[in-house]
C-alpha cells in the first residue's frame, strides 16, 4: 500500500468511527480488559490501554487512529500494569475459525506468492521452497474468497453442535462473530468456562478435533473360541456417541460413491448397499460389526477415519488455549479488508452474509489502480477479475482491494 493509499483508507476508517462509532459494543465488563491497537502509519500495536466505558473507547480510537481494536479475552485487576502484574481474574472461551487453515481447491484461483529473494511467483498456496532459487521467505496475497469464507461457516456449524450438545452450553452463553476478514469467531461468556486454565482449555480442543479418539477395542474370544471383531466400543454418549450418530447417518444415506469416498469398494460396498437394513440394526446398534459377511473390521475403521477427518472442526488451536489472547473488537474494522467484525444470532449462520452485513463504508466511489484481484462480491454486485487497470469502484470494493495489498488510490 503506497502512502497515498494508506492515508486514504485511515481517513475513511476514521470518518467511520466518528460517524457510526455507535454500532461499537462492548464485551462484557470492559473495564477489567486489555485493550490493544494497531497503526496505520507506525505498522505497530499500543498495548496496556483501559477503558471504563464505550466513551473512554471511542476516545481512544480517535486519538490513536488505528486499522485494528483489539481487547483480551482475559479479566484483569489492572488491564494496563505489564503483563506479570495485570491479576489475571479469568478469560473467556475463545474459537478462532479461519479459512487459511481449511484446503480449499479455489486458494489456485485467488492466492498469490511471490518468492522475496528472486522474484519468483507463483499461484496458490506458498510452496516450501522456492523452485528457482530455493529461497524460503515469500510474500504472500491471499484472498477472503466466499467459497472459503463458507467452509469455515459449515466447520462453525460443527463447533457449535457441540459446544451445546456435548458440552451443555446454551444458545445464550454463545456468541458468533464473522471476523472480518476469512472466518468466524465464536465467544463463551460464562461464569463456568471463565476459571478455566490453559490445560482445561486444549483437553476441549482435544474433544473438538478428535484427538486421542481410539476407536479399536481388545481382541478376545467368543464362546466358541472364535476372534471377535476389534471394531469399536461405541456408547451413546460424548465423542463415541457422536461418532455411532455420524456412523449411522453415514449408512442410511451411503450410495456407492459415497462408499467409494471413503475407500469402500468391491464387495464391502456392495454387502453394505444391499444388506443395509441389517447392517444398521446388528452391526450398528448391537455392535456385532462383523455379522454381516464382506463388512469387516477393516471396512469399519476405514468408515470411521474418514467420518472423523469429516468432523474435526478446523479451529486455531493455540487461540483457544492462550488465556492472555487478545481478539478483535466486535463492530470494529478490519485492517486487511474494511470489512466489520460483526455479531449475529447462532441461529442465522446459514443465512448470514458477511458481503452485504459486514460492509463498512456503503457512499461514494474511488477510482484505484489494481494490480491484479479475482472475482469478487459485495452487496448483490459483482467485480472483477482485473489485472493491471484503472477502475472507478464503491468505496467498499476499492477498499478492500487496497487494504488486501491489490490496488492503490490514482492520486489525481
Ligand atoms: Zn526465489
Ligand atoms: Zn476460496
Amino acid at each position: 500500500m503506497d502512502a497515498f493509499s494508506q492515508r486514504f483508507v485511515s481517513q475513511k476508517f476514521s470518518e467511520y468511527y466518528a460517524s457510526r462509532s455507535n454500532t461499537l459494543s462492548s464485551p462484557e465488563t470492559l473495564g477489567q480488559r486489555e485493550l490493544a491497537f494497531f497503526l496505520f502509519k507506525e505498522r505497530l500495536m499500543v498495548r496496556h490501554r483501559s477503558a471504563i466505558n464505550l466513551n473512554g473507547l471511542r476516545r481512544l480510537i480517535e486519538d490513536l487512529q488505528p486499522s485494528d481494536v483489539y481487547y483480551s479475552c482475559a479479566y484483569y485487576e489492572n488491564p494496563e500494569a505489564e503483563m506479570n502484574k495485570k491479576g489475571w481474574l479469568g478469560a473467556d472461551l475463545v474459537f478462532d475459525i479461519d479459512a487459511d487453515h481449511i484446503p480449499t481447491k479455489c486458494d489456485k484461483i485467488h492466492d498469490e506468492w511471490t518468492c522475496k529473494t528472486c522474484g519468483f511467483c507463483g499461484t496458490g498456496a506458498q510452496p516450501e521452497k522456492c523452485s528457482k532459487c530455493g529461497g524460503q521467505k515469500f510474500d504472500t496475497k491471499t484472498w477472503p474468497c466466499e467459497r472459503c469464507i463458507d467452509s469455515a461457516k459449515d466447520e462453525t456449524a460443527k463447533l457449535i453442535d457441540m459446544l451445546e450438545k456435548d458440552f451443555g452450553l446454551s444458545e445464550r452463553d454463545i456468541h458468533i462473530f464473522f471476523s472480518g476478514h476469512r472466518g468466524y469467531h465464536v465467544h463463551v461468556e460464562n461464569e463456568s468456562v471463565r476459571v478455566l486454565d490453559s490445560i482445561a482449555r486444549k483437553e476441549m480442543v482435544d474433544y473438538i478435533t478428535g484427538l486421542g479418539l481410539n476407536l479399536s477395542r481388545k481382541e478376545k474370544a467368543g464362546s466358541d473360541g472364535k476372534a471377535l471383531s476389534r471394531a469399536f466400543n461405541l456408547h451413546e454418549f460424548g465423542r463415541y456417541g457422536r461418532m455411532k450418530r455420524d456412523i449411522r447417518r453415514f449408512i442410511e444415506g451411503a450410495t456407492k460413491d459415497y462408499l467409494a469416498a471413503a475407500g469402500i469398494k468391491g464387495r464391502a460396498s456392495t454387502g453394505i448397499l444391499q444388506y443395509r437394513q441389517q447392517v444398521l440394526e446388528h452391526c450398528i446398534e448391537k455392535g456385532l460389526w462383523d455379522s454381516v459377511r464382506d463388512v469387516g473390521d477393516e471396512t469399519w475403521f476405514k468408515i470411521a477415519a474418514y467420518l472423523t477427518n469429516l468432523q474435526i472442526s478446523v479451529i486455531d488451536t493455540v487461540v483457544t488455549t492462550d488465556i492472555h489472547r487478545l481478539i478483535r473488537m466486535n463492530g470494529t474494522l478490519h485492517g486487511k479488508s474494511g470489512l466489520l467484525k460483526i455479531e449475529f444470532p447462532v441461529k442465522r449462520l446459514t443465512a448470514f452474509d458477511p458481503f452485504k452485513e459486514a460492509v463498512a463504508f456503503k457512499e461514494g466511489t474511488v477510482k484505484v489502480s489494481v494490480s491484479s484481484a479475482p472475482e469478487f462480491r459485495i452487496g448483490e454486485s459483482m467485480y472483477g477479475p482485473y489485472r493491471n487497470t484503472i477502475v472507478e469502484l464503491p468505496t467498499a470494493a476499492a477498499v478492500l482491494l487496497v487494504c488486501k495489498g491489490r490496488a492503490d488510490v490514482v492520486n489525481e
